[in-house]
C-alpha cells in the first residue's frame, strides 16, 4: 500500500512518489523561526512532518529521502529580539537554534538531511540572485526606497493553493494581509523579496540585488531559494502548519515558478493548528507551553507529549490540554510495558508469516497519517496479541518495531519510566498541598507515592516523578 497524503492544491488526497529518475523522494518542510523556545503547537507541526519523514523511509528507503527543513534567522522578529537583548543576531539565533534542536532530540525527531540558514552568507548569495533573476523577468521591480517587490499581477496562476482571489471576492481583503509597507509598492497585494535597511535593522545588511539598496530579504524568498539550491527546482513535497499557506507558500510559489518556469512542488500538505483548552494558544491567555513548561513544570515525559501530539488527526485542529498529556503518558505506559514483554517472548525462534498483526499500524498511517485511527490499531493488536501469545510469529515483531518506528515512540535511552495515571494523580494532590503549606498532607501522600513505588523528586517550580530505586 502506497502512502496517500493530501493535497492542498489539489484538495485530493494523492499517492507520494518521488518524480526525479535517481528515485529519491524531494521533501522541504518549512522550519522555525529562531528568536525563543519554540510553543507545543510549533512541536506538532515538526512531530508530524517527522512521521512523514519515517513514513517514507519506510516506503523509499532511509537513502531516497532528501528532506530539508530551513531555520529563518533573519525577519523582524529576530531583528527585534536581538536589539531589545543588545545582542548579535547572530548569537540570538545561534542559542534559540540550539534549543530548538535539543527540543527536537527530546522529542525524537529525526534530524533533516540539511538545514539551511537564511542569513547563511552562502544562501544570502542564492536568495539575491533568484531576485535578480525575477527583476529581468519583469517578476519583480525596484521600489524607491531601494527594496524589491514582487508583482502579484505578473502571475496569473497566483492564489492558486489559497484561493485568496475566490476569498477576496467574498471578504474583500484577503489580498489586502500583505499590505505592510503600502507606499512603496505598486499594488498592495505585492511583497517585498528584498528589504531596503532601516535604522532599527542595526548592522543587519548584505549586498542588495542588482540596483537595490543593502539590505535582507524578505521572508518567503529564502525558503524559495534554498530549497532550489539543495534539491533543485521541482520538489516532490512541500510542508508546513496551515497558517502558512497564505501569504507564505503562495508567495513561494510566485516566486519560484516565475525564476524557474517549472513547477515548484508537486505535493503541498499542510498540518493543523494545535489549540490549548480550547483556544489559540498565546503568552496573554497564560496557555502558551514550551517542552520545557511540561517535562519541568508539570513534570512529564517527553515521549508523552509526542503521544499527545500525534493522538489527533493531522489535519483537524488539535485541544491539548494536561488531561490529554495524562492520558498520553498512560497510554504509553501501557506501549512500553507491552514491549518489555515481547522482547521476551520474541527472543525465541518463531514460524514466520507474511504479514504482522501491527501492518495495520502502518497502513492507516499511509492513509493520509491517520494517526488516530493507528494508534487504535496499536491497541487492538496489542491487546489480540497479549490474549494469546501462543500464535505470535516473527512478522508480528518486525510489524510492532515498524509501527514504532514510523510513529517515533523510542523506549530505549530517551525514554524515562512513565507513571500511571492514578500515580499522576496523587503527585498532583501532593504538590497542590505542598504548595499550600499543608506538610503534614504533602508528607502522607509521599508515603503512599513511595509504597506504589514511586518517588517524587521536587524542583523550585516542579516536580518529576521516578521509580523508587531497588
Ligand atoms: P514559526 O516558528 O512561527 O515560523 O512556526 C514554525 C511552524 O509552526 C510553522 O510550520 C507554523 O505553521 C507552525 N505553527 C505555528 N503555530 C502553530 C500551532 N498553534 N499549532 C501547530 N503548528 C503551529
Ligand atoms: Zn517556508
Amino acid at each position: 500500500m502506497a502512502i496517500k497524503l493530501h493535497d492542498s492544491l489539489t484538495r485530493e488526497t494523492r499517492e507520494l512518489k518521488p518524480a526525479q529518475p535517481d528515485g529519491v523522494f524531494r521533501f522541504y518542510n518549512c522550519g522555525p523561526t529562531v528568536y525563543a523556545a519554540a510553543h507545543i503547537g510549533n512541536f506538532r507541526t515538526f512531530v508530524v512532518n517527522d512521521l512523514l519523514r519515517r513514513l517514507l523511509e519506510l516506503e523509499f528507503g532511509a537513502d531516497k529521502v532528501k528532506h530539508v527543513r530551513n531555520l529563518t534567522d533573519v525577519d523582524d522578529k529576530t531583528i527585534r529580539r536581538s536589539r531589545e537583548e543588545g545582542r548579535p543576531l547572530a548569537e540570538v539565533t545561534k542559542q534559540w537554534t540550539d534549543k530548538f534542536h535539543a527540543d527536537c532530540k527530546e522529542l525524537n525527531c529525526l534530524p533533516p538531511h540539511e538545514e539551511p540558514r537564511a542569513a547563511d552568507p552562502k544562501f544570502i548569495r542564492e536568495q539575491v540572485s533568484m531576485i535578480e533573476v525575477l527583476m529581468e523577468k519583469g517578476n519583480a521591480y525596484r521600489a524607491a526606497d531601494g527594496s524589491v517587490y514582487f508583482k502579484v499581477s505578473s502571475f496569473p496562476d497566483y492564489g492558486a493553493l489559497s484561493r485568496v482571489k475566490e476569498r477576496e471576492l467574498q471578504v474583500g481583503s484577503a489580498l489586502k494581509a500583505q499590505a505592510a509597507d503600502a507606499d512603496e509598492k505598486e499594488d498592495a497585494s505585492d511583497f517585498a523579496l528584498w528589504k531596503a535597511h532601516k535604522p532599527e535593522d542595526g548592522d543587519v545588511k548584505w549586498p542588495g540585488p542588482d540596483g537595490a539598496s543593502e539590505g535582507r530579504p524578505g521572508w518567503h524568498i529564502e525558503c524559495s531559494a534554498m530549497s532550489k539550491a539543495i534539491l533543485g527546482p521541482t520538489i516532490d513535497l512541500h510542508t508546513g502548519g496551515v497558517d502558512l499557506l497564505f501569504p507564505h507558500h503562495e508567495n513561494e510559489i510566485a516566486q519560484s515558478e516565475c525564476c524557474n518556469g517549472t513547477t515548484f512542488a508537486r505535493h503541498w500538505y499542510h498540518s493543523e493548528h494545535l489549540l490549548v483548552d480550547g483556544k489559540k494558544m498565546s503568552k496573554s491567555l497564560g496557555n502558551l507551553y514550551t517542552l520545557d513548561d511540561l517535562v519541568g513544570k508539570h513534570g512529564s515525559d517527553e515521549m508523552a507529549v509526542r503521544y499527545a501530539l500525534l493522538a489527533g488527526h493531522p489535519r483537524k485542529q488539535l485541544n491539548f490540554t494536561l488531561d490529554s498529556l495524562h492520558s498520553a503518558e498512560s497510554a504509553l505506559g501501557k506501549i512500553e510495558s507491552f514491549y518489555d514483554k515481547i522482547e521476551g517472548v520474541f527472543s525465541k525462534s518463531l514460524p514466520d508469516a507474511p504479514s504482522g498483526r501491527f501492518a495495520s499500524v502502518l497502513d492507516a498511517l499511509r492513509d493520509d497519517l491517520n494517526t488516530p485511527s493507528a494508534l487504535g490499531a496499536l491497541f487492538t493488536a496489542m491487546r489480540e496479541l497479549d490474549s494469546n501469545f501462543s500464535s505470535a510469529c516473527r512478522a508480528d515483531f518486525d510489524s510492532f518495531k515498524q509501527a514504532l518506528f514510523a510513529l517515533g515512540f523510542s523506549f530505549s535511552g530517551i525514554m524515562h519510566p512513565v507513571a500511571p495515571v492514578s500515580i499522576r494523580l496523587l503527585a498532583e494532590k501532593r504538590w497542590a498541598a505542598k504548595q499550600a503549606k499543608d506538610f503534614a498532607a504533602a508528607d502522607a501522600l509521599r508515603k503512599e507515592l513511595t509504597a506504589a513505588g514511586w518517588s517524587m523528586l521536587d524542583r523550585k517550580d516542579g516536580y518529576s516523578l521516578e521509580p523508587v530505586k531497588k
